[in-house]
């Protein structure tokens, strides 16, 4: 039975496992495509261009919003970042997941987008603040100016947990992700997924004149 795409966006403050989880959702299952993110952000150590992002000057970025090509965009951190809307139609009409790592503001404009039926949001909790802090100094990316400014910042993120359809608290990594995959397996099963249903059902029913 064929199946349309999901567009899983997955949210939370900096540092409490977005990028983790990706990573494992897309090891388990390899046909979930990632969006790759532009953003004016300058590469951390081992970002590679066109794989973690395609990075931008601010002119560049603009023009591709002015051109009506980003699904979503934001300014977040001082820096702008959005996802390309041409891969994700694509990946959509092919039956294909696409997974998001985008902030909350790029979340609801996904949702309010014409692909929004089509959205699987789920939000990550860390266990405690302190815990986030901890998780954000040994992943050892940022200096510490800037692990204070996320920190300053997480809160806001966390305060938008109400508009995701799942949240999930990630303690335990191996036990969040089961969790998450249980989500996914859940959420690929919904009606609106699975446009050849009506068909089905059509060709029961015309079984059922016949007296099969
Ligand atoms: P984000 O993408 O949300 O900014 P990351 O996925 O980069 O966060 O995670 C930040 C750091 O925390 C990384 O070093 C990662 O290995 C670690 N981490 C993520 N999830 C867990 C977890 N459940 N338990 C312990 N450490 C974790
Ligand atoms: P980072 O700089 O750590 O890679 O990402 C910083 C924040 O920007 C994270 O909350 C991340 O989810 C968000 N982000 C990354 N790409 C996008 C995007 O395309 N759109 C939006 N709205 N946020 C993004």
């Amino acid at each position: 039975m064929a199946r349309r795409g999901l567009l899983i966006i997955l949210s939370s403050p900096s540092g409490a496992g977005k990028s983790t989880h990706t990573k494992r959702l897309r090891a388990w299952d390899p046909t979930i495509r990632f969006s790759v993110s532009a953003t004016t952000r300058t590469p951390r150590e081992g970002e590679v261009n066109g794989v973690d992002y395609h990075f931008k000057t601010e002119e560049d970025f603009k023009a591709l919003v002015t051109d009506g090509k980003m699904l979503e965009h934001a300014h977040v951190f001082g820096n702008f970042y959005g996802s390309p809307m041409d891969p994700v139609r694509d990946a959509i009409n092919e039956g294909v997941d696409v997974l998001f790592d985008v902030d909350w503001q790029g979340a609801e404009q996904i949702k309010d987008s014409p692909l929004g039926q089509h959205v699987l949001s789920v939000f990550f909790l860390p266990p405690s603040i302190k815990e986030l802090r901890r998780r954000l100094e040994t992943r050892g990316q940022d200096s510490m100016e800037v692990i204070d400014k996320r920190m300053d910042q997480s809160w806001d993120e966390i305060s938008h947990w109400r508009s995701y359809d799942y949240v999930l608290v990630n303690d335990d990594l191996d036990a969040t992700e089961a969790r998450l995959r249980t989500i996914v397996e859940a959420e690929r099963q919904r009606r609106d997924q699975q446009p050849d249903l009506a068909d089905h059902v059509r060709q029961l029913q015309d079984e059922f004149a016949e007296g099969k």
